[in-house]
């Protein structure tokens, strides 16, 4: 396939791709992007699991995997990170953001996260990950239907017009007992937190356990009115 050079290409290709792949599977979905974009290809995560990172290092192997350390990460996320950058056929970056968690205290004063978690994001996730993500043409994510109402309409490719990239997410219609058959399959590493009451891993001042019936990521900024970080919206 010839290499896709400006916006419109980008554009055009995300569309297409976001029909023809709609009923694909994720292997298939991934090894479309890596004939496609190649180097140009990245992955986010957020270390949760290593499912989507595994899917693209099959697909391509040495895959860019990039990290948001946000400075506010349980360890075990943190150790999902190494266990991954230190066992799978991938290319881990850990971006950080531009101010460290004690400079960002001094000018915004302590646990932005509580007053306006909006900007704590938009400092610390979604601005790092825009800087990052320039030198690519296209990034996969892990994002779901089934995770909550806001992500029910996920497309399996599309173009991201905030960033001028095409977005892919292989794994968008499967469910969480999809992604735990997948790595138990293949071995893949997960979170341990996972495994002790959580439903998603984000920062740790913004996570807490599920209660009984929530959906999978009622425990991220529970009680905050904030359902996304930015990066994602
Ligand atoms: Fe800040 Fe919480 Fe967003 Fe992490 S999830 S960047 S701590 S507001």
């Amino acid at each position: 396939m010839s290499s896709p050079t400006g916006t419109e290409d980008l554009r055009a290709l995300a569309e297409r791709a976001g029909r023809d792949l709609e009923d694909a599977s994720a292997q298939e979905i991934m090894a479309w992007a890596a004939r496609a974009f190649g180097r140009r290809l990245c992955v986010t995560s957020s270390m949760e699991d290593a499912v989507v990172a595994h899917l693209a290092s099959t697909a391509l192997p040495g895959v860019d995997v990039v990290f948001l350390d946000t400075g506010y990460h349980f360890p075990e996320t943190i150790g999902t990170r190494d266990a991954v950058d230190a066992v799978m056929d991938v290319n881990v970056i850990t971006l950080t953001p531009r101010q460290s968690v004690a400079e960002q205290d001094a000018e915004y004063g302590p646990r932005l996260h509580d007053r306006d978690p909006d900007l704590c994001c938009a400092l610390r996730k979604v601005a790092p990950l825009n800087e990052g993500l320039a030198g690519y043409d296209a990034w996969a994510t892990g994002l779901r239907r089934d995770e909550s109402p806001t992500r029910a309409g996920t497309p399996v490719v599309a173009f991201d017009e905030k960033r001028g990239k095409v977005k892919i997410s292989p794994i968008a219609r499967w469910s969480q007992e999809d992604v735990e058959q997948y790595a138990a399959e293949h071995g893949v590493l997960t979170n341990p937190l996972l495994m002790d009451g959580y439903g998603s891993v984000g920062c740790a001042p913004c996570t807490r356990r599920l209660l009984a019936g929530e959906d999978a990521r009622a425990g991220r900024w529970a009680g905050l009115g904030k359902t996304e970080c930015g990066i994602h919206a």
